[in-house]
């Protein structure tokens, strides 16, 4: 288990450039690259492949390599919006110049207030997400569809019914522990994905409804518990932090560069637990 960090802990107004020499300089190795964060930049604009290759290229100079990413907005909307839909793709292509091998998409909900049929909810899923597993299949990457905290998304059963249904060895699930923690689910809620589960977005928050992508131990999750638990389903991704509010809302890149030492050290330390937890017989 390796240890990633998203990429936006800046907003999307700070160049991939100065993201990676910071994320660099505290110790990171390994990043996740977050299209999404990426809407005020090149990656937007026709010179989106030359943005790509530059971002490539400082990453080896700093020695560091993307190996994830998050995609980009909402998959309902991008059925209609052809824009949104070739950004989506562009995702795909641009992760293929990284070498990154697995992107992490958000699955659509009919009704955010309630719960709606699991196999509605799955039947329309897997026929949007169609189109993208297509893709990643021809290019050798991952689609991991992520648990976000509201109806059917929010289920772990909901979206291992959905990774069955699109039954390819390309989709998988990634596991956020905050939006699932913010609803009051127990931590071991994650055993339910069982082999299904291809990585994560690891932070923290207090369980009150509050979606605070803290960084982990800055709230109450249970961390201990949650290797425990990802021992039990024999998972074997890397420990992947999107705890990021915290540096978004410093007042000074001083501040930033302290939380984010801050955030590799613990995140550091999870990994050595790791390590612990799984030589342990129990
Ligand atoms: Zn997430």
């Amino acid at each position: 288990m390796d240890l990633i960090t998203t990429t936006a802990v800046y907003n999307m107004h700070v160049p991939m450039r100065h993201i990676i020499h910071s994320l660099s300089d505290v110790g990171f190795r390994k990043l996740d690259l977050a299209f999404d964060y990426c809407m005020k930049n090149d990656f937007v604009t026709n010179r989106w492949e030359k943005w790509v290759y530059e971002v490539k290229d400082y990453a080896e100079e700093m020695g560091v390599e993307f190996v994830q990413a998050h995609g980009i907005g909402d998959i309902c909307r991008m059925q209609y919006n052809v824009e949104e839909r070739n950004l989506a793709y562009r995702v795909l292509s641009a992760s293929e110049i990284l070498g990154i091998k697995c992107v992490v998409m958000h699955p659509y909900d009919t009704d955010f207030s309630k719960t709606v049929n699991v196999e509605e909810y799955v039947e329309n899923n897997a026929r949007m997400l169609a189109q993208y597993l297509k893709k990643c299949e021809e290019l050798g990457i991952c689609l991991a569809i992520e648990n976000l905290p509201w109806s059917n998304s929010a289920h772990a059963e909901a979206l291992v019914q959905l990774v069955e249904r699109m039954d390819s060895d390309y989709v998988g699930i990634c596991w956020d522990t905050g939006h699932s923690y913010l609803l009051g689910q127990d931590v071991r809620e994650v055993e339910k994905l069982g082999k299904f589960m291809v990585t994560m977005h690891a932070h923290d928050n207090f369980a009150r409804l509050m979606d605070e992508h803290l960084i982990p131990y800055d709230g109450s999750y249970d961390w201990h518990q949650f290797l425990l638990s990802l021992k039990k389903i024999d998972y074997k991704g890397d420990f992947s932090l999107e705890s990021h509010h915290q540096t978004l809302e410093a007042r000074n890149e001083e501040e930033v560069i302290g939380l984010l030492g801050h955030m590799y050290s613990v995140g550091m330390s999870l990994c050595e637990e790791w390590k612990r937890i799984k030589e342990c017989a129990i």
